[in-house]
């Protein structure tokens, strides 16, 4: 079934960043699926950053219907605030993970050759659920 503006629109999108290469991006990414668990898909979806650059249409058409676009980044490059910006798109609110919730960013390649863990040891449970807190606060303001 094709998506066709206006028919189950979510009524917000997160847009985050997903960085896979260190624990703020995983975290942006985890704490933005935990918010729309909480708040539920009408109310909120986490849209697809990567098809806006390359214009697919429901991409940009769900953003488009969107009464609120949030953007969720990990640190102050600002991945997904960029581009969404650079799509043409207003953010209501901008959150990046170091300067809000105060991480400290892990690049995962600094153990690679040394003492690597999993993925998830590099991420803490208490930074996800105050991102997502934070996520919802913007949402619900
Ligand atoms: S904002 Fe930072 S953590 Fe997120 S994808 Fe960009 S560089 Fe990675």
């Amino acid at each position: 079934m094709e998506w066709k503006a206006g028919e189950n629109t979510h009524e917000n999108l997160i847009y985050a960043c997903f960085g896979g290469l260190s624990n703020t991006g995983i975290t942006a990414t985890l704490a933005s699926m935990e918010a729309v668990k909480d708040l539920g898909l009408r109310k909120v979806g986490i849209g697809c950053l990567a098809g806006l650059p390359i214009e697919v249409e429901p991409v940009l058409g769900k953003t488009n219907a969107a009464k609120k676009i949030i953007t969720v980044d990990g640190c102050p490059f600002e991945c997904s605030k960029k581009v969404v910006e650079r799509a043409g798109f207003k953010i209501a609110r901008s959150i990046v993970l170091v300067r809000d919730i105060g991480m400290k960013k892990k690049p995962f390649h600094e153990d690679i050759g040394g003492d690597l863990k999993g993925m998830m040891n590099y991420v803490s449970t208490e930074d996800v659920r105050k991102a997502k807190e934070l996520i919802i606060q913007a949402i619900r303001e």
